[in-house]
């Protein structure tokens, strides 16, 4: 990914791609604070752009340092990226750090570095509407006082990196984390859904990410009449659900059809909403305009 042609916008202008260095000795790399945003451009225009961007702002606010550039400047920056890129499907990722001014761990006024890369990316699981299976984590996602949990920080990620590689030790496609009580909370990097009885239940995001998927796919589920409930999981009703799946930016809704020794079909209600969300990212008038809203957009994520 650091080998190939094109540029990457840091700290204010574009630079080339081989040469988006930082310092070895750069705090962010030391004690795990960066954050990032993982976005998706359909028909050259990044979906939900000022959310994703807010919450890159966000999420350094929850690691304790501003950023250098408001959501809208941020929003205009990634729209040159992609642009640059001359992308009309792909992905972008924008990162935040600490750079290498201290290794203090208390660095309140060191210097905040962003970069944002955009590149063309196929989908995840990209051999048709198959579903995947999950192995249930030994790692599990943190309490709100034990780990910054709103933030879409890398020290979260290097739990998600570890059971993602057990997972795919165990010949699975990717792992389902319990939370700090023992509940469903998530994917590596994805949101739960389990259908219940025609009905969509799904962890709240008090301690898994408050995915932007996940609000659409709320929303769309609900614009179809469909009831969603938002409460914890216990493990043990995975027994009752006849559909799994998960949502996120690059997974966009994908069904689950194993999760240890269960089995779930691939059904109706999460081709339904995969079909949804494929025409809802795609739906947008022009390049340059928000999204409008889903029904379940909130407003603080
Ligand atoms: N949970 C985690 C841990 C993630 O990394 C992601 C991907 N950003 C998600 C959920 C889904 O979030 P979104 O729909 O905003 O991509």
């Amino acid at each position: 990914l650091a080998d190939r042609d094109g540029v990457i916008w840091l700290d204010g202008a574009f630079v080339p791609w081989r040469e988006a260095h930082l310092h070895v000795l750069s705090h962010g790399l030391h004690y795990g604070g960066s954050v990032f945003e993982g976005e998706r451009v359909y028909d050259g225009r990044v979906f939900k752009l000022h959310e994703h961007s807010e919450r890159l702002v966000a999420s350094a606010r929850h690691m304790g340092y501003g950023l250098p550039w408001t959501a809208a400047e941020l929003d205009a920056a990634t729209r040159e990226a992609v642009a640059a890129a001359g992308l009309t499907d792909g992905y972008v990722r924008p990162v935040a750090w600490r750079g290498g001014d201290t290794l203090r761990l208390a660095a309140p006024d060191a210097t905040v570095h962003v970069a944002v890369a955009a590149w063309p990316w196929p989908r995840v699981f990209d051999d048709g509407p198959r579903g995947i299976g999950l192995h249930t984590s030994r790692w599990r996602r943190p309490a709100p006082d034990t780990a910054p949990v709103r933030a879409k920080a890398a020290a979260l990620y290097a739990l998600g990196a570890l059971a993602g590689q057990e997972a795919e030790a165990a010949g699975r496609d990717d792992a389902l984390l319990l939370d700090h009580r023992g509940r469903l909370a998530e994917a590596t990097g994805a949101n739960l859904f389990l259908v219940i009885d025609g009905d969509l239940h799904t962890p709240p995001p008090d301690c898994v990410l408050d995915g932007i998927t996940r609000r659409t796919v709320i929303g769309l589920a609900r614009d179809r009449g469909l009831t969603v409930v938002e409460r914890h999981l216990d493990p043990a009703e995975l027994d009752r659900a006849t559909e799994v799946f998960l949502t996120g930016t690059a997974y966009e809704v994908q069904p689950v059809t194993s999760v240890d020794d269960r089995t779930f079909p691939l059904g109706e209600v999460g081709a339904t909403l995969a079909r949804a969300y494929a025409e809802r990212v795609r739906a947008a008038e022009d390049g340059t305009a928000d999204d409008p809203p889903d029904s379940a957009d909130s407003p603080d994520s």
